[in-house]
This record gives C-alpha cells, sequence and structure tokens, in this order.
C-alpha cells in the first residue's frame, strides 16, 4: 500500500534497517529482526541504499522480503553514484517485487570513491531523480530540522525542499534531532514555504557511547545540554546508558506525538530489541494514538 494513502487516514510508525555488511549471516538475522517487528504492526520498514550504490541488490532483496513477509517496504535510492540506465533497471526489479514507496536522495560521495568519478551526474538533486520515478512508486524525500549543511540558510533548505514537493514527494522523512524544538521550527518553516505534505520526524535513540560516534559521522545533529550531561554522566555505565537513552526517545515520542506529529520513524540499528524496549513503554501512545 502507499505510504500516503496510510498517512491520509492515520499516524503511522516505522523503522529504518540497513543492509548488513558482513555478509549472509547477518542478513539472515536482520529477516529474524524484521520477523519479529511483525508482533508491533509497523506500518512501513524502510531500507537504505548504499551512497555508493554498490548494494542495491541488497536493498531490493531485504524490501522483497520485507514485502514478503506482509510489510510494506519503504526502499531508498540515491541518485548520485547512478546513471539513468542503472536507475532503470533498479525501479524495474523494485517493481516486480511489488514495492510500492521510494524514498528518493542524492547521497553524498563516499571517501573511497574515485576522485575523478563525477557523483550526481546525472540526479543533482533528489528531486532530479523524483522527476524520473514519479508515477512510478508513492515519492518520500529527506529534510533537515537543522538544515542541511550544504545550505547557507535554513530559508535556501526550505525552498529546495518545496521543489522536492514539486518534483512529486508525498511525504518526507526528517534527519535525527534530539532537540524536539527544530523539528517544530521545521513543520513552521516549512508550512510558510509551501509544503503541505506530512513530515514524519525521524529519531534514533542513543545508547552507548559508540551511538554518539554513529550520530556524529551521519548526521552531526545537535545534542541538547541536559542529554550532553547525562551522557556524560553514565558513558562509563552501559546498562545505565542504554536505558537513559530508551528513555529519552520515549519523551521526544511523547512530546512529538502530544503535538500531532503524522508518525514516527525509528531508526533501529537492525536491533529489533530497541524497537520493542521503546513501544513497550509507549503501549497506550501507540495503542490509542496510532489508529
Ligand atoms: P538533496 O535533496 O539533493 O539536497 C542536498 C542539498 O542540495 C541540500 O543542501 C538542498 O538544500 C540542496 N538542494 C536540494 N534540491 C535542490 C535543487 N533542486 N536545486 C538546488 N539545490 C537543491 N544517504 C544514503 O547514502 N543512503 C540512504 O539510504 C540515506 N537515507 C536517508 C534517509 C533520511 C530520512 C535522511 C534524512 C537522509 C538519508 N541519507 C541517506 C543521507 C542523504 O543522502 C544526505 O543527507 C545527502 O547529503 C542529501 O541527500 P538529499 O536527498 O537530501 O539531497
Amino acid at each position: 500500500m502507499r505510504i500516503d494513502e496510510i498517512l491520509s487516514r492515520k499516524r503511522t510508525l516505522s523503522f529504518e534497517v540497513f543492509p548488513p555488511q558482513k555478509g549472509s549471516e547477518d542478513k539472515e538475522k536482520l529477516f529474524g529482526a524484521i520477523e519479529s517487528l511483525k508482533e508491533l504492526s509497523p506500518d512501513f520498514i524502510s531500507v537504505t541504499y548504499g551512497a555508493g550504490g554498490s548494494n542495491s541488490k541488497d536493498t531490493v532483496e531485504i524490501s522483497h522480503t520485507i514485502k514478503k513477509m506482509g510489510i510494506e517496504p519503504l526502499s531508498h535510492i540515491t541518485g548520485g553514484p547512478s546513471a539513468p540506465e542503472e536507475i532503470k533497471r533498479l525501479s524495474e526489479e523494485l517493481e516486480d517485487c511489488g514495492v510500492e514507496n521510494v524514498l528518493a536522495l542524492r547521497g553524498d560521495k563516499p571517501i573511497d570513491m574515485p576522485e575523478d568519478f563525477e557523483y550526481a551526474k546525472y540526479y543533482h538533486h533528489a528531486s532530479d531523480l523524483m522527476e524520473e520515478l514519479k508515477g512510478k512508486f508513492c515519492l518520500g524525500g529527506a529534510c533537515y530540522p537543522e538544515g542541511h549543511f550544504e545550505c547557507k540558510t535554513l530559508g535556501e533548505d526550505l525552498l529546495n525542499l518545496k521543489k522536492k514537493q514539486d518534483a512529486g514527494a508525498k511525504f518526507l522523512i526528517t534527519q535525527v534531532f534530539y532537540d524536539n524544538s527544530y523539528y517544530y521550527r521545521l513543520l513552521h518553516e516549512a508550512k510558510e514555504a509551501g509544503v503541505t505534505v506530512p513530515i514524519i520526524p525521524g529519531l534514533m535513540p542513543i545508547l552507548s557511547v559508540k551511538s554518539i560516534h554513529t550520530v556524529k559521522a551521519l548526521c552531526g545533529s545537535v545534542i541538547p545540554l541536559d542529554l550532553r550531561n547525562m551522557i556524560e554522566k553514565y558513558a562509563t555505565m552501559p546498562n545505565v546508558m542504554h536505558e537513559m537513552g530508551i528513555n529519552y526517545a520515549v519523551y521526544q515520542i511523547t512530546d512529538l506525538i502530544a503535538k500531532g506529529a503524522p508518525g514516527i520513524h525509528l531508526e533501529i540499528m537492525n536491533k529489533a530489541e530497541t524497537a520493542f524496549e521503546i513501544c513497550g513503554r509507549l503501549k497506550n501512545v501507540f495503542g490509542e494514538l496510532f489508529r
């Protein structure tokens, strides 16, 4: 089912997974995790796509498996590394697997790509990829509550966000954030810029010192002072740190839902137990406010 149709009826609960790097054993583990996530009735599960494009087969295979398990997949595609014929082949493969939803992205040139490789040669921006894919899939795009790092101002970024909507995006998922006020500011400013599609907040709990490095490497999101203080205090106590991270995500979600967020998208680093811990503490919120 198309995600825009689901969003028109209800608030969505969704998870993000990524293709494991180490091959078949980890993939089987991931499939087991996805199977168990069915119990939480997610509205969709998104599957990331390598910025260099080399793991596109894994994204297709995992999306297909999710579909076969009876959950709606959202397949990410980064246009940056690809030529139009590759995008055509990939979109045919996804269509053959019954995938209806694609998160269209540009990606960033990986550091290990040859210097002379012209990244984003054919699809300069996500909106160019959307123009190519619209009509084939229900399209989503990425957005940035703290502004995208290449943009000088948030205003400029928002004008570009409107271009994604004009190019066919039916919903947006945010970069992860830890201070909800960035999300509320984005909602307000995006509306002023004419962006009317639902903007789903993307969250990733910080459960260990290692995950702080992941956040820094992935997006550099601001860590608010109160969270930073707790991280510093609990860094040497893994169990306390883990509990704090779960509780902080629970707090963020409760606040976001109270203020009307159209859904919650959780990056769970392929760990079903993270989803279960968070959803377990929010049984009534998900039970009563996500119908
Ligand atoms: P764009 O929309 O092209 O934006 C990049 C920059 O260009 C921004 O500064 C924007 O303001 C500007 N811009 C956008 N459109 C235009 C236009 N038409 N004209 C002029 N300027 C424009 N990366 C991966 O490699 N794989 C993934 O699976 C993946 N999933 C992600 C999921 C989410 C929810 C998010 C938030 C990010 C994800 N990323 C992923 C990271 C993403 O690829 C990077 O953030 C990248 O830097 C920008 O991608 P984009 O699609 O937003 O690009």
